[in-house]
């Protein structure tokens, strides 16, 4: 093993490294001592992952003579609100945070989430390092800079883009993520070979049911980290390219908000992905031949292959355009898709028809 890698992003509002794989945690332990100089780290993490993984951090980061102090939430999306910010903002006054500290968010997106907006907000704007320690969290959402909560209105309706100093994706974190998750987080890496690396994704069905492996995951995971570096670094703050990391999502959206809770993000952006595959074939955009190839890989990684498949259903498929036209991304009442002319080739698909893709996704369910 060569140690792992390190990914550097560089975007308008900050340049910052993603260190991940096995070793990751050690390897960042001498870059600590410059970004906590005075010997002392807030860590904010949720109780799961408190009883999991803090003492490895503490340790770590204790080798290096900083000791830390947690602030630990309770685990769940629900931290993502107004309460949990003025929750969290008033631990980091109470613990005497001030302009110009750094905090450690170790956690999954949801701390990842929160801790990036209070460190955005508090004293208007401290540094913050992500630990992320979900599949899913090292994949997409630890990397890009958006921070936000959810409100009455919407999920990530409020919030920042508050670049991280330092991503540290141990790969031992992952050591204790329950497979259902570890799925979840695949769907995100399968979406970046399906956006543009063709050649990650034949690597990925080569590898059959040995996807989950370290030694597949671990580069895989890699790739795609390499691959959002490289969308957000052109496309900060999405005025075109950057639209692109939505593929699935505006389905996987839909389904999320038909039955909040009962499947993870990672299992409706997986039917997503099949979907917008199979529209995108039945378009004639893309061969069927890809659309099958989407589908069938998703059922060997152990994931939703369509609308069936979804935890949560059966769903409507007109109540699912309805919701498809008020997600967030959507301007005006018209639908802007991601569809794709290949795997690994995807592309912006603006003002598409309601009615057509209502048609389109009772075709698709029993
Ligand atoms: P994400 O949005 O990245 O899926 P969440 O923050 O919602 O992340 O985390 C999902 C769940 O997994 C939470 O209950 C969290 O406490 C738990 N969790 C996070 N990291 C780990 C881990 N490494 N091992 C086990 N459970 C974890
Ligand atoms: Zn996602």
């Amino acid at each position: 093993m060569s140690g792992p890698d390190i990914i550097p992003v560089a975007t308008a509002t900050g340049a910052y490294d993603v260190i991940a794989g096995a070793g990751a945690l050690e390897a960042a332990a001498t870059r600590f001592q410059e970004m906590f100089p005075r010997g002392e780290a807030i860590i904010v993490t949720d109780t799961n992952v408190a009883g999991l993984h803090l003492d490895r951090v503490r340790g770590a980061l204790r080798q290096v003579g900083i000791e830390c102090e947690p602030v630990i939430a309770a685990p769940g999306e629900g931290q993502k609100s107004f309460s949990g910010i003025e929750a969290l903002t008033d631990a980091l006054a109470h613990a005497g945070v001030e302009r110009g500290d750094t905090i450690i968010a170790l956690g999954g997106g949801v701390v990842g989430d929160l801790t990036g907006f209070a460190a955005a907000i508090y004293k208007r704007g401290i540094g913050f390092v992500q630990m992320p320690t979900t599949l899913l969290a090292q994949a997409d959402s630890s990397v890009g800079g958006k921070t936000g909560i959810n409100t009455r209105a919407g999920k990530n309706m409020v919030g920042a883009f508050h670049p991280p100093r330092l991503v540290v994706a141990d790969a031992a974190f992952l050591d204790t993520l329950p497979k259902r998750e570890l799925r979840a987080g695949y769907a995100e890496i399968l979406k970046a070979a399906l956006i543009g690396d063709a050649a990650l994704f034949d690597r990925l069905e080569a590898a059959g049911d040995g996807i989950y492996t370290p030694e597949t995951l671990q580069p895989a995971l890699t790739s795609a980290i390499r691959f959002k570096a490289g969308v957000v670094a052109r496309d900060e703050k999405e005025a075109g390219e950057r639209a692109l990391l939505n593929l699935g999502h505006t389905f996987g959206h839909a389904f999320e908000a038909e039955a909040p809770g009962q499947m993870t993000h990672g299992e409706a952006v997986a039917a997503g992905l099949a979907l917008a595959f199979r529209y995108s074939a039945q378009r004639g955009d893309c061969p069927q031949a890809d659309a099958d190839r989407v589908a069938a890989h998703l059922r060997t990684a152990g994931l939703p292959d369509g609308p069936d498949a979804v935890p949560g259903g059966p769903f409507d498929a007109a109540r699912l355009v309805d919701r498809m036209r008020h997600d967030k991304k959507n301007s005006g009442g018209t639908i802007t898709l991601v569809l794709a002319r290949s795997i690994g080739d995807a592309f912006i698909a603006p003002g598409m028809d309601a009615n057509d893709i209502e048609r389109f996704l009772k075709s698709q369910m029993t």
